[in-house]
């Protein structure tokens, strides 16, 4: 599965945001494909459209997709050069797919700032170039053997030799590898280096509890945004103590602390959803009347590898797929009249599957 690791320094307030998380809690039952960690926190994933699809089939229930946040602390300066668990957590961040980097912007005389003052942007600094040293050491050692093999004059090792080049190049400015826009091709090349800096990043500024409702009044919030609009970088602004509060609370409870603090939607909820946005990640749906679903694909993923996330026989055995689009089956009310109108069509398994699809799998066993 795919996971969004959460990094930080330390008292920038991530167990407080990890805990929201956890104590938001999926059914675990429902996904066994999610890690039992205690740094692991499965959550599921809002989508608005389950409720309406809901409403047209009557399903006995309803589940929506979920993936994975890690918990990954005690990345410190000084990491990259092995300095408190440094390398261990160096190795955590490698596993994950997309990083959620937590930012403190609140001011709290009680809460010992590690660098001695609340400054968002030295902190991003801070651990941006930890892991750049990480990435710098790998690139390194991979120049080096590189440049002794490309004495053969191999072309394909002497392009990848001036790749690596350009991206220790940008290491050496304090630039991660993502802001390098590599091509498909590129990327290929330096896929096995499993590189920190390539991993997309979203910054989470967490503000105070009285700041959630206009958070831009807050200076860190406007700091964060212009550094993260250079990178092309999401930021999500919390109050990790307020998300936890609000993590304790269900139905009409939950509406009502939202409102009186005036949030349209809790920001784990956001979060949730820029998370897998970052992650490239889409979502089809399985609608019976047992049970509607939604179900997680990366963008460009085929219909049989699609049907393969419910079950490797559905892709093994894949024979064809009758589609309707979101839309399409909500215009029309009802599953036949969907039908009637020629909205369902069959396809075959190059198609790819969009997001909002609904989708049933015809397969052999
Ligand atoms: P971590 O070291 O990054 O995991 O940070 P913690 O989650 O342990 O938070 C450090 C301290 O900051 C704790 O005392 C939290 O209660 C506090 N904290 C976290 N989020 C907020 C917040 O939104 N507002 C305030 N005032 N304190 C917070």
């Amino acid at each position: 599965a795919l996971t969004t690791g959460i990094v930080g320094l330390p008292n920038v307030g991530k167990s407080t945001l990890f805990n929201a998380i956890t104590r938001a809690g999926a059914e675990a039952a429902n996904y066994p494909f999610c890690t039992i960690d205690p740094n692991v926190g499965v959550v599921e994933v809002p989508d608005e459209r389950l409720d309406r699809l809901a409403e047209i089939v009557n399903p006995q229930r309803v589940v929506p997709t979920a993936f994975e946040f890690v918990d990954i602390a005690g990345l410190v300066k000084g990491a990259s050069r092995g300095e408190g668990l440094g390398n261990k957590f160096l190795a955590h961040i490698r596993e994950v797919n997309a990083i959620a980097h937590v930012v403190r912007c609140f001011e709290d005389s009680n809460i010992t700032h590690v660098a001695g003052k609340v400054d968002p942007l030295s902190d991003i600094e801070t651990i941006n170039l930890e892991l750049v040293l990480a990435d710098m050491e790998t690139v390194d050692r991979r120049i080096e053997r590189t440049r002794k093999a490309a004495k053969s004059g191999d072309k394909k090792l002497l392009e990848e030799l001036k790749l690596l080049e350009r991206i220790k190049e940008a290491f050496e400015a304090g630039k991660p590898a993502r802001t390098l826009d590599l091509n498909e091709e590129e990327r290929m090349m330096i896929r096995d280096l499993h590189l920190l800096t390539i991993k997309p990043v979203l910054y989470v500024a967490n503000v105070a509890e009285s700041e959630v409702g206009n958070p831009d009044e807050n200076p860190y919030v406007k700091q964060v945004r212009s550094f993260a609009a250079e990178e092309g970088a999401e930021v999500v602004v919390i109050s990790a103590k307020v998300e936890s509060e609000i993590a304790e609370l269900e139905g009409e409870d939950r509406e009502l602390f939202l409102s009186e603090l005036g949030l349209q939607e809790s920001g784990l909820d956001r979060l949730i959803k820029a998370a897998y946005k970052l992650l490239g990640l889409i979502t089809y749906f399985t609608a019976g009347e047992k049970e509607v679903r939604a179900w997680t694909i990366r963008r460009g993923t085929k219909a049989p590898q699609a049907a393969g996330v419910i079950h490797s026989d559905f892709e093994r055995g894949f024979i064809r797929a009758e589609v309707i689009a979101y839309d399409d089956l909500i215009n029309a009310g009802s599953m036949n009249a969907a039908k009637e109108k020629g909205l369902l069509r069959l396809e075959g398994k190059d198609y790819v599957v969009q997001d909002g699809d609904i989708m049933h799998f015809r397969f052999n066993v």
